[in-house]
């Protein structure tokens, strides 16, 4: 497994490989037994790795929250839920996903010692990145690949893929 801050290097070598290999799993795989093999590999490759000592999901993008777990947020962290968006999200919530961004990349919630302040209340899309045991993977190939190029998990189970399907 690369290390996290390898990831985005050899992503980007592979950039050009990984693309062909979108288009051939399109021709060629099918589209149950890809998502078993992303299921097979996701429960693999995070078993026994720790979260903690990457983070790069919670670098590389802005955190997303429900406007719903704004309350629930707010609490956690003793304050009011108008301070909370205040201190933290960008306001207005986005009109079509009902979520707020925070107002930075790496993402507000993680402090220096790279642990989400959130604790338990960590958003589900924060918990479910970078998808790879959600159903329908060969309709979300181009979200996998902007995985690819983030988690060293989702890097490893595109490499893996390559190796199950005979992909050169
Ligand atoms: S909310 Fe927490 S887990 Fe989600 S991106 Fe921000 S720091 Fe990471
Ligand atoms: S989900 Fe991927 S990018 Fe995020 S912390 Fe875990 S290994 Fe790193």
């Amino acid at each position: 497994m690369l290390r996290p801050s390898q990831v985005q290097f050899y992503a980007k070598k592979a950039e050009n490989k990984n693309y062909r290999f979108r288009s051939w799993l399109k021709m060629h795989a099918d589209p149950d037994d890809l998502d078993a093999q992303f299921l097979r590999l996701h429960k693999e490759l995070f078993s026994g790795y720790d979260c903690s000592r990457c983070r790069n999901c919670c670098k590389h993008y802005c955190g997303t929250i429900p406007a719903e777990d704004v309350e629930r947020d707010a609490e956690h962290l003793h304050m009011s839920a108008d301070a909370f968006v205040e201190k933290y999200l960008d306001s207005p919530a986005d009109q079509e996903t009902g979520s707020y961004n925070t107002k930075h990349k790496p993402c507000d919630f993680l402090d220096d010692q790279e642990n989400c302040i959130l604790g338990d209340c960590v958003p589900q899309n924060c918990l479910d990145y970078p998808y790879t045991d959600k159903p329908d993977r060969m309709e979300s190939l181009l979200s996998f690949l902007e995985t690819v190029a983030v988690c060293p998990v989702a890097y490893e189970i595109c490499e893996r893929l390559k190796g199950h399907y005979g992909f050169q």
